[in-house]
């Protein structure tokens, strides 16, 4: 029997299964579709329009490359959670739908990685050499890289595999150098010196982006430099590194500082090293509100006085080598360590006279990102990207909306980063990369840029050509993304049919490493596409992973959640629905493990559901009365894909909708089925997932299983066997549908009970590629719903009152309702149900209020009085009514300012605001009839 489910879920021993099956029947390729006639790249000219607008629309995703050395965190769960709901949501709902994987060699990262492999062999890459290493770095992804694709394959992505990447393979090389090569010959890629932040532990230049900022508290030395020719003359300068001023090149002072005037064009002797430099005027430089007003300036170490050093001509002297040991230039402190030269520097200028004095000062240290050394400012010849050419037009296209960014602030951080950009460093001091597709000759210093290795190794004069050492910053090759994945520089049908990409779900930590550099060069390279230049089109901006605290989760804080343990104890299917739950836009979401076990009772809940809707399925079947067999036969003979009530309508044929609304019940349920799937839809556009998971769980858990289950089970057993059937038929048509609304968010648990539900023989291979519903507004159903949640309300007050009054469980009360006629007539049509859902035997109708009554409850729409006998404890219940009470003043308060609130007003849905002022006049009426009762109680 295809139908006994195991009794309790076990998402362990269905999820491998699925994620297995997903990838062996590549259910998530996608076919490239096909161009249009005649819009072909390079045919479309002789006058006649292309029909461009004839290409089917497709949806395309980049996955943001995770690092070769990566694991998964909880950021990546929640990252690739959003995508997969978004993804899974689009491919059902029709649309040629690419996630595009790959992984990024991470440079500097990955050759940390190996350089420690090879540490603990006593091995360092230098006694190997650059080949040997590649290669060991080649084998060390072989056998490590890419664990994060391998958690991802398990945790069911919903990624096209057929079309992943790395971002040094050989189509991603050659896609490097063609954009290196181009800009270059554009003008676009220049050399020069440069003062970069440098790190003398990992010999190479880091980013201003990979450099981080930490407030430490360290001393300012204030040093007196005597003024040449003038006795007794001093100018004081202030410096934080005082070994740097071995380097100096100049004193500045503002031209306006009176102090200073008379000394203008004069020198001062630089004290140790005993060389006179001059003083110079800077404005730009030197603050007379700062200090004493007077600056050394250090070209060769200090980016503020790299660029007075340029504006003022001064000699650039470097007194640091590449590993931060001082060097010749230092004179006596040559061959001491940066901070050794620090010392004897300060102990030389005490005992010279020279040191005026120190003071606490904080220090913000910058530090190498991956090694945590302290960064040093240097001089070197590096490669540049001249980046305002590319900014202006990046800049533009955020502007004109052609690419959106949610939450839309990030667009303001955007500009402001954008327009105070500088040029772009891209070369780096690695062996791990991209290497730099320049040739230098040896003998004339000539430098050869091209697209393939020179044939010969030899330059125009003669000389022996060698490849430039460095490797290109990896934001280089991922900034080429999605361009590169797709295929260029070559016109692929790929690059045709899926680019621009539609979305970009990503972190805000890397929107200006990738974000900005993609949209540069994208926009740079793409720039006579005929579909538009941009990478893609949104850009949504996730938050963070805190822990329950709202702290920031970390390894020192020993409060980092390992996705991989939760999902073990919980089920991948709980920690998406967690996560989605509580993706809000713009906020942060706090992560709490009983959050993921209330989602993980909810998967308990429909499991549940489906063995009790089997059980009597399977019940019929055996007596002949209905069999899912037939029904489903019949539902694909009539063209419908799947059993849902709607998709009988896709097709025009709505005889054939399998659901037929026969009572109160089954209008109302198929109304909340069309209005959730609408809801969702208009959630998810929105990035609203918290929302979308919201509703789904609301309709499947409180709706369908706690209600509708209920009220058509006696139906279920029906004397009259049409009745019977339209009610197993309804059923299951219902829950079929609810397991599509859910799939995205729940993968798993759907897809195995989509294939129970069809006895292993369902329509597709997958729920993930069945439709997803679609809300239909013809059959939404206001009034049921009215009805139905009168009805509801009816039930819940009586229950309510049987707990509180403690009457047990078995015995059945009688009840007495003071309403308006619609609603006794609504109540008298479904006596059953009511009796049934409220444990009642006998409904009277009273011409009376009964809001005073001892053991009742009010509502807007009706009074309800349960007839015990036992006495009523009058303190107990006045204690409940004044409760009841602050409650209902409470929010109505906030119902009416919130009503009142011009800011909420225009940004709530107009549904929403509607819901509000219909919510806020039953309050009003609540607070009357509760004050009435108190009153009645004599308190
Ligand atoms: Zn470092
Ligand atoms: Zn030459």
């Amino acid at each position: 029997m295809p139908h006994d489910l195991p009794k309790a879920y076990d998402p362990g021993a269905i999820e491998a299964r699925w994620a297995e099956y997903w990838v062996r029947e590549k259910l998530f390729h996608v076919e490239t579709p096909a161009a249009p006639a005649g819009s072909q790249a390079g045919v479309a000219g002789g006058g006649e329009k292309a029909p461009a607008e004839a290409r089917q629309e497709t949806f395309t995703i980049t996955l943001p490359p995770p690092n070769v050395t990566g694991n998964l965190h909880m950021g990546h769960m929640l990252e690739h959670t959003e995508i997969d709901i978004i993804v899974r949501w689009k491919r059902m709902s029709g649309i040629p739908t690419l996630w595009l994987p790959g992984t990024d060699h991470a440079g500097i990262a990955t050759q940390l990685m190996v350089e420690r492999q090879l540490a603990s062999e006593s091995k360092s890459r230098r006694q190997i050499g650059r080949e040997a290493f590649i290669a060991r770095v080649w084998d060390w992804k072989q056998h490590y890289g890419g664990v994060i694709l391998q958690q991802m394959k398990r945790l069911g992505a919903s990624v096209d595999w057929s079309r992943e990447y790395f971002t040094m393979d050989q189509r991603m090389s050659r896609a490097v150098r063609e954009a290196f090569v181009r800009l270059y010959e554009e003008g676009l890629i220049y050399r020069g010196k440069y003062i970069v932040n440098w790190c003398p532990r990992c010999i190479t230049a880091v980013s201003d982006l990979e450099v981080v900022h930490e407030e430490t508290q360290g001393k300012i030395w204030e040093i007196r430099y005597p003024v040449v020719g003038l006795t007794n003359e001093y100018i004081v300068v202030a410096t934080t590194r005082p070994e740097t001023m071995l380097g100096d090149t100049a004193v500045a002072v503002n031209s306006s500082d009176e102090r200073y005037r008379h000394l203008h064009g004069k020198n001062v002797l630089l004290p140790l090293l005993n060389r006179e430099i001059p003083i110079i005027t800077d404005d730009i430089l030197a603050n007379p509100e700062f200090g004493t007003g007077a600056v050394k300036v250090t070209p060769s170490h200090d980016p503020n006085d790299f660029e007075a050093g340029l504006r003022n001509n001064l000699p650039q002297i470097e007194v640091m080598n590449e590993v931060a040991q001082m060097n010749q230039n230092a004179g006596p402190y040559r061959g001491l360590d940066r901070f050794e030269a620090r010392q004897k520097v300060l102990e030389d200028l005490e005992s010279g006279g020279f040191l005026v004095g120190a003071k606490d000062y904080v220090v913000p240290l910058g530090k190498c990102d991956r090694c945590k050394t302290i960064v040093e400012p240097r001089l070197s010849t590096q490669w540049f990207v001249k980046i305002q050419p590319l900014a202006d037009r990046a800049i533009e296209v955020v502007e004109n909306g052609d690419i959106k960014f949610v939450p839309e602030n990030y667009a303001r951080t955007y500009f402001e980063w954008m327009r105070n950009i500088h040029d772009w460093c891209i070369s780096r001091q690695l062996w791990w990369g991209h290497r730099i597709p320049a040739w230098h000759c040896k003998q004339c210093g000539e430098i050869i840029v091209a697209r393939e290795t020179p044939s010969e190794a030899k330059c125009k004069c003669g000389g022996e050509l060698t490849q430039d050492n460095d490797v290109l910053d990896t934001w280089f090759s991922s900034g080429l993304l999605p361009c590169s994945a797709l295929g260029w520089p070559d016109d692929t049908p790929d690059l045709d049919a899926f680019y621009p990409t539609t979305l970009l779900i990503t972190g805000f930590d890397i929107l200006f490493f990738w974000v900005a550099r993609m949209i540069m060069m994208n926009c740079h390279f793409m720039r006579s596409f005929k579909k538009g230049d941009v990478p893609f089109r949104n850009v949504y901006i996730h938050g963070l992973i805190r822990d329950a605290e709202r702290q920031k989760m970390s390894k020192t804080k020993g409060n980092v959640v390992d996705p991989i343990e939760i999902i073990e104890k919980y089920g991948t299917d709980a920690v998406r629905f967690t996560l989605a739950a509580m993706a809000a836009p713009g906020t942060d979401i706090a992560f709490s493990e009983s959050r993921t076990e209330s989602y993980r009772a909810f998967a308990n809940k429909i499991w549940n559901a489906a063995r009790f809707l089997f059980m009597n399925v399977d019940r019929a079947q055996e007596s002949g009365l209905w069999s899912l067999d037939e029904f489903r036969r019949s539902r694909i003979a009539a063209g419908a894909p799947s059993l849902s009530p709607e998709l009988g309508r896709q097709d025009g044929s709505k005889g054939v909708s399998g659901f037929s609304a026969a009572t109160l019940e089954d209008r109302w349920i198929l109304s909340r089925f069309n209005r959730v799937a609408q809801e969702v839809d208009e959630a998810l556009s929105a990035y609203r997932f918290h929302e979308a998971a919201h509703v789904v769980y609301h309709f499947f858990w409180g709706e369908y299983c706690d209600w509708y289950l209920e009220l058509i089970k006696p139906r279920l057993a029906a004397e009259d066997r049409d009745e019977a059937r339209i009610a197993y038929e309804n059923l299951i048509s219902i829950f079929e549908g609810a397991l599509r609304l859910l799939s995205p968010f729940m993968p798993f648990i759907t897809e195995e009970l989509w294939h129970a539900v069809y006895d292993g023989k369902p329509p597709r291979k997958s729920i993930a590629v069945a439709r997803y519903p679609q809300g239909d507004s013809e059959q939404m159903n206001a009034e049921a719903e009215t009805e139905m949640a009168i009805l509801q309300d009816l039930i819940t007050a009586v229950r309510n009152i049987r707990a509180e009054l403690k009457v047990e469980p078995r015995q059945k009360l009688a009840i007495e309702i003071f309403a308006e006629p619609g609603i006794r007539t609504l109540v008298e049509r479904n006596r059953g149900a009511v009796e049934r859902l409220a444990n009642v035997e006998g409904i009277a109708f009273v011409e009376q209020s009964l809001a005073k009554a001892a053991g009742a409850r009010s509502t807007a729409r009706f009074d309800v009085r349960v007839l015990y006998e036992r006495k009523i404890d009058t303190a107990a219940e006045r204690d409940r009514l004044s409760k009841e009470l602050a409650k209902l003043t409470q929010e109505l308060t906030r119902a009416t300012g919130q009503l009142s609130n011009e800011a909420f007003l225009s940004k709530a849905p107009a549904n929403v605001v509607e819901g509000l002022k219909k919510r806020k006049a039953e309050v009003e009426v609540l607070v009357q009839k509760t004050t009435e009762a108190l009153g009645e109680l004599g308190a």
